[in-house]
C-alpha cells in the first residue's frame, strides 16, 4: 500500500492508459469509446508536450478531434470539456501540459 494514496490512484490511471492505448479496439467507433479514449489518450495531437515549438503538420492537424466530433456530433461545448478532462487527467499523471500555442483549433 503506498503511503501517499493519489500514487495508487495514479497508478490505476496509468494502467488505465496503458490499458486503453494498446488494446486493438477501434476507440472511434461508438460514442462512449470515443470519449473515454478522449479522456484517458486523447484524440488531439499532443506532441506540445514534449516539443513547445511544436507545429501541426497535415497528419497531426487535430484532424482525429474533429472528425471524432462530427461522427458522434459532440458541440464545441462537449469538445472544449472533453479536453479539460483530458488534461486533467495528464496533470494527474504528472505529464507536461499542452502549449496553448500548440493546442487544436476547432
Ligand atoms: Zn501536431
Amino acid at each position: 500500500m503506498p503511503d501517499d494514496p493519489l500514487d495508487g490512484l495514479r497508478a490505476a490511471l496509468e494502467s488505465l492508459g496503458s490499458c486503453v492505448a494498446t488494446h486493438p479496439n477501434d476507440w472511434g467507433q461508438y460514442s462512449l469509446d470515443a470519449w473515454l479514449y478522449g479522456i484517458v489518450v486523447g484524440w488531439d495531437c499532443e506532441d506540445g508536450r514534449d516539443d513547445p515549438d511544436h507545429e501541426h503538420d497535415d497528419i497531426c492537424a487535430n484532424g482525429a478531434m474533429r472528425e471524432l466530433a462530427a461522427r458522434h456530433c459532440w458541440s464545441s461545448d462537449e469538445v472544449s470539456r472533453l479536453r479539460q478532462y483530458r488534461d486533467a487527467f495528464a496533470a494527474a499523471l504528472g505529464l507536461p501540459p499542452v502549449p496553448a500555442t500548440t493546442r487544436g483549433n476547432q
